[in-house]
């Protein structure tokens, strides 16, 4: 049962964030969002969320390029909420460029928000689940946690990186009742995938539906976007008792991208 469980999504005012966040929140759980954005809009977000589901929503803005800050994240929560059962790490960001004019400063940013912050919360949130004897660690990696693409060195180091991390956290708490599984979705309809449509739409002088119907055309089989709402339904199913035995894993949501 995930009513009355408190539940951390990292960057999650917007995307599949939100979409997870929202997903908890619609089956009683206590949220905590993250992320960056206009403060207004960030606390309209909130405030609906506690409106529609009757359940506590709290925002908090740590950066999570910061590693205090990801630790603060988690005894936040904790202070405020008792405890933290579930932590999704979602936060992530992209940059595309060859790797001889890949700038070291968007390297070490990637590496940050995508890899990093997920060790220091996970760090920070292990013992309080470990001393309950429940916790679910959910991370949002991606196909590009299995295959690589070109001119995404860093993405892709990351989300290799963070199903790593994955199977070590899920095996040094095999025994226990902490799972820790990674979620590998493909493409999927948000700000961070908009912004690589428009980038190939300017590149070659093409309409932004042309563009991405060839985003989805090259790796992509299905020609269809994963929603941030069938990503949160397979979170959650990850926290219902039918995984209870699942850990380590690496899921795909990918549209057949990495079976090809
Ligand atoms: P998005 O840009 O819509 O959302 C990213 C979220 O991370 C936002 O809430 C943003 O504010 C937050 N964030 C960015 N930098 C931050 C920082 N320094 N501190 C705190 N929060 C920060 O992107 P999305 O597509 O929803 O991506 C979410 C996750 O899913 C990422 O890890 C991404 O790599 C992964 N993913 C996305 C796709 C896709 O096709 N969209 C595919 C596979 C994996």
């Amino acid at each position: 049962m995930i009513k009355g469980k408190s539940v951390i999504v990292t960057g999650s005012t917007s995307g599949i964030g939100l979409g997870i966040a929202r997903s908890f929140a619609a089956q009683g759980a206590d949220v905590v969002l993250n992320g960056l954005g206009d403060a207004g809009e960030i606390e309209r977000l909130r405030r609906g969320l506690e409106t529609e589901f009757g359940i506590r929503v709290l925002y908090d803005n740590a950066d999570l390029r910061d590693a205090d800050a990801c630790a603060a994240l988690i005894h936040n929560a904790e202070m405020a909420l008792g405890k933290v059962d579930v932590l999704v790490n979602n936060a992530g960001i992209q940059h595309v460029a060859a790797v001889e004019d890949f700038p070291a400063e968007r390297w070490d940013a990637v590496i940050a928000i995508n890899l990093s912050s997920a060790f220091h919360t996970i760090r920070t949130a292990l013992p309080g689940m470990q001393a309950r004897g429940w916790g679910r660690i959910v991370n949002i990696a991606s196909a590009h946690g299995l295959v690589a693409s070109a001119n995404k060195s860093a993405y892709v180091a990351s989300k290799h990186g963070l199903i790593g991390l994955t199977k070590v956290v899920a095996l040094e708490n095999a025994q226990g009742g902490v799972t820790c599984n990674a979620i590998c979705p493909g493409w999927v309809l948000t700000p961070l995938v908009k912004a690589q449509i428009e980038a190939r739409a300017a590149a070659q002088g093409i309409t932004f539906d042309a563009a991405r119907e060839q985003l989805l055309g090259e790796k992509q089989p299905s020609r269809r976007f994963t929603t941030p709402e069938q990503i949160g339904e397979l979170a959650l199913f990850l926290c219902s008792p039918a995984a209870d035995n699942m850990t380590g894993s690496a899921i795909t949501i990918d549209g057949g991208w990495t079976v090809q």
